[in-house]
């Protein structure tokens, strides 16, 4: 199992852990807010400056969470595997990077990014950013969004994301709800290409019965446990 290939999706589930309300509460609403007014391009062109307010909150309560021992554990495996390793995240926080890991895709862009709509560049961005954001590059100012796939956007590198999963041996999906495509479908894309499947989840997700093998638990728990028995202890 040393040399194989890898693929890991990890979801809201990992970053709950850190503290980080998941996308979907009880209650339906994301921080008091509808999915609708503060994570579409309709939205962002309705009321910039919601959206804006919404997306500067969570990137400042970054400084507030660290890492937990999942995503150090994921890094811990990337850093000692021999194979190919990718690792996938739907989460727009920066808490993989912070924790070590290296090949990593954010599928739903980063809320520590900015993206210039007036000359197409992307850039790292610490601070809130607002309606009057001023690109580093081109100067224009008022066009800077944050570097985030809305509802109704195509999701980032989704051909290298394919590649990895039709070539893996291994696809482990952690704390993901296997509801929202088309990460949802990735357990398909790799389970015909023949690779062994996990599912490391709080509880059973909609798609477990998709996975070969399911564990059910905390992933600050569950996952430094498979990651120290696939290191081989
Ligand atoms: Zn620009």
């Amino acid at each position: 199992m040393e040399s194989a290939n890898i693929v890991i999706l990890t979801g809201a589930g990992i970053s709950a852990e850190s503290g980080l309300a998941t996308f979907r509460g009880d209650d339906g609403l994301w921080e008091g807010h509808r999915v609708e007014d503060v994570a579409t391009p309709e939205a962002y062109r309705r009321d910039p400056a919601l959206v804006h307010q919404f997306y500067d909150a969570r990137r400042a309560r970054l400084a507030e969470v660290e890492p937990n021992p999942a995503h150090l554990a994921l890094a811990r495996l990337e850093a000692a595997w021999s194979g190919e390793f990718l690792l996938v995240t739907q989460n727009v926080d920066n808490l993989h990077e912070r924790a070590g890991s290296r090949q990593l895709i954010h599928m739903h862009g980063q809320n520590t990014q900015g993206w210039c709509l007036a000359c197409d560049d992307r850039f790292p961005w610490d601070g809130p950013m607002g309606e009057g954001a001023c690109c580093p590059l081109c100067r224009t100012q008022g066009r800077v969004r944050p570097d985030i796939v809305w509802f109704g956007e195509m999701p980032y590198k989704m051909d290298a994301i394919e590649d990895a999963l039709r070539n893996c041996d291994l696809f482990v999906s952690i704390g993901t709800s296997g509801a929202v495509y088309p990460a949802a479908g990735f357990v398909q894309t790799a389970r015909y290409c023949g690779a062994r499947t996990l599912e490391i989840n709080l509880e059973p997700s909609l798609g477990s019965y998709l996975f070969s093998e399911s564990w059910t638990g905390k992933a600050s728990v569950e996952v430094p446990k498979w990651v120290k028995e696939i290191l081989g202890g």
